[in-house]
């Protein structure tokens, strides 16, 4: 093989039981962007094998929104039906001052002559993961196409990549595994032991604030009837979004960054605290689930390297705000998929460059900028400055040109119109 260099030190000790060949493009990870790029190259006749470190896929909800670009994906892979049928539609989103109420609200539905989906569907991306794994797994059973998900199979990283193969170190329930494989994607989350061993470098920068996420039974909109199912709060001091999803809603709260709880599961007392400021009594909540996390924005240098693709959080991460995380890693894993499929049969492999190039400017200049944007109106703490962005908000929100552009960008149709 070509190697162009043996990579990561750590996996010197890892001497492989045997090695295997697979003729088919190996997918590392098995979350929503490795399944959606596994089953757009499996639908185009391409061989694949996805490889989860899972004995089950991940059960964590996360992620809950499907913006109208990426349904459009899932509906030209065959799988949105059942994403429909159990997902909640939230076509407005409502931006709210926390201490005023109401301050704009925008409707998808402007753009019903743009997309067949004009609103968003809330479904955890568990539930998301889970549909598509089905998906593939029915079609490789019925025989339309060829796609194994091999769970328990942990990629450890990569020994060798050059520019005609990839081999990467799996554990399995027999030991180490050497798999040689001639395309290898990336998908396996933002501590991507493929990126990392392949040496591709992650710039990343850390927010100020550690978030709280609280997952509740009870009914947010029987507590305040105004408010729509998707829900930014502003506040200097602790703004909020409130989301529901088909069976609870789900609150995020920023912690000031030298806040002493660790990251994971949420202590009672803070949680206690935290939902106390939403009603201002001591009611007591039926609380689902909680996770107190750090927050980056980061992306690679690279998105492709010789026989290497990166997709998803392995390639970049930004602030929950705006919905976009797994968004663009289903909308990379289309892009990636479809190029892939393109090559495989003989095509030109300026393909992935431009991938590359694409994927990476949706990562920094929408994705990024937005979330980030969206975090600073949230928390403004001039109250002049304030005043003015949510007279802006409104005025964009009353204008339809405005209304239109603005809903066109947040929806995530502007950056998957010209960069898939
Ligand atoms: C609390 C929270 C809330 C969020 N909210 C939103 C939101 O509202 N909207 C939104 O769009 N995004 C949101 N995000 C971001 C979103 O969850 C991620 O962007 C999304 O999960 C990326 O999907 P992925 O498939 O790239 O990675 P992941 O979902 O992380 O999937 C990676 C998969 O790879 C597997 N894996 C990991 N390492 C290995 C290995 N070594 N070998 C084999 N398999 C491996 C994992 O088990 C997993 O199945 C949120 C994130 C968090 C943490």
């Amino acid at each position: 093989m070509d190697a162009l260099r043996r990579f990561d030190g750590s996996l010197n000790d890892l001497s492989p039981v045997r090695t295997e060949r697979l003729e088919r493009v190996v997918v590392a990870g098995g979350g929503p962007s490795g399944l959606v790029a596994a089953l757009a190259l499996a639908r185009e006749g391409v061989p694949v094998t996805v490889l989860e470190k899972g004995a089950e896929l991940a059960v964590e909800s996360r992620a809950s929104t499907l913006h109208p670009p990426t349904l459009e994906i899932l509906a030209s892979l065959g799988v949105i039906e059942p994403i429909l049928a159990r997902g909640l539609k939230a076509p407005r989103t409502q931006f709210r001052d926390r201490r005023h109420g109401p301050v704009a609200t925008f409707d998808l539905s402007h753009l019903d002559d743009e997309t067949s989906f004009p609103f968003r569907i809330q479904l955890e991306q568990n539930k998301v993961a889970a549909i598509i794994a089905d998906h593939i797994r029915d079609g490789h059973q019925r025989g339309d196409w060829d796609c194994e998900i091999r769970m328990d199979h942990r990629v450890h990283g990569v020994r060798t990549l050059g520019d005609t193969a990839a081999t990467v170190v799996v554990g399995t329930a027999e030991g180490i595994v050497d798999i040689d494989c001639p395309w290898l994607i990336a998908a396996d989350g933002a501590h991507s032991a493929v990126r990392r061993t392949a040496g591709v470098p992650l710039h990343e920068d850390v927010y100020p604030e550690k978030f709280l996420v609280v997952s509740i039974a009870d009914d947010l909109a029987a507590i305040f009837p105004d408010i729509e199912n998707v829900n930014y709060v502003a506040d200097p001091e602790q703004w909020l979004v409130l989301l529901r999803t088909p069976d609870h809603w789900r609150i995020l709260f920023p912690l000031a960054a030298d806040h002493p709880h660790p990251e994971g599961e949420a202590s009672d007392e803070l949680v206690a605290e935290c939902m106390r400021g939403i009603t201002g009594d001591d009611r007591s909540w039926t609380i689902l689930a909680t996770s107190v996390y750090t927050v980056k924005r980061a992306v690679v240098d690279a998105m492709r390297r010789g026989r290497l693709l990166i997709i998803g959080d392995a390639a970049h991460q930004n602030s929950p705000l705006g919905g976009m995380g797994m968004n663009s890693g289903v909308q990379d894993a289309l892009s990636a998929g479809r190029r892939l499929a393109e090559v495989w049969r003989g095509g030109s492999e300026t393909v992935l460059d431009e991938f590359d190039r694409l994927r990476r400017e949706v990562a920094v200049q929408y994705v990024q900028a937005d979330s980030h944007a969206n975090w600073l109106v949230l928390r403004e703490p001039d109250p002049v400055k304030r005043a003015a962005m949510h007279a802006d908000l409104a005025a964009a929100a009353a204008d339809p040109d405005r209304h239109r552009e603005r809903v066109r960008r947040t929806a995530m149709l502007d950056a998957v119109r010209s960069h898939l």
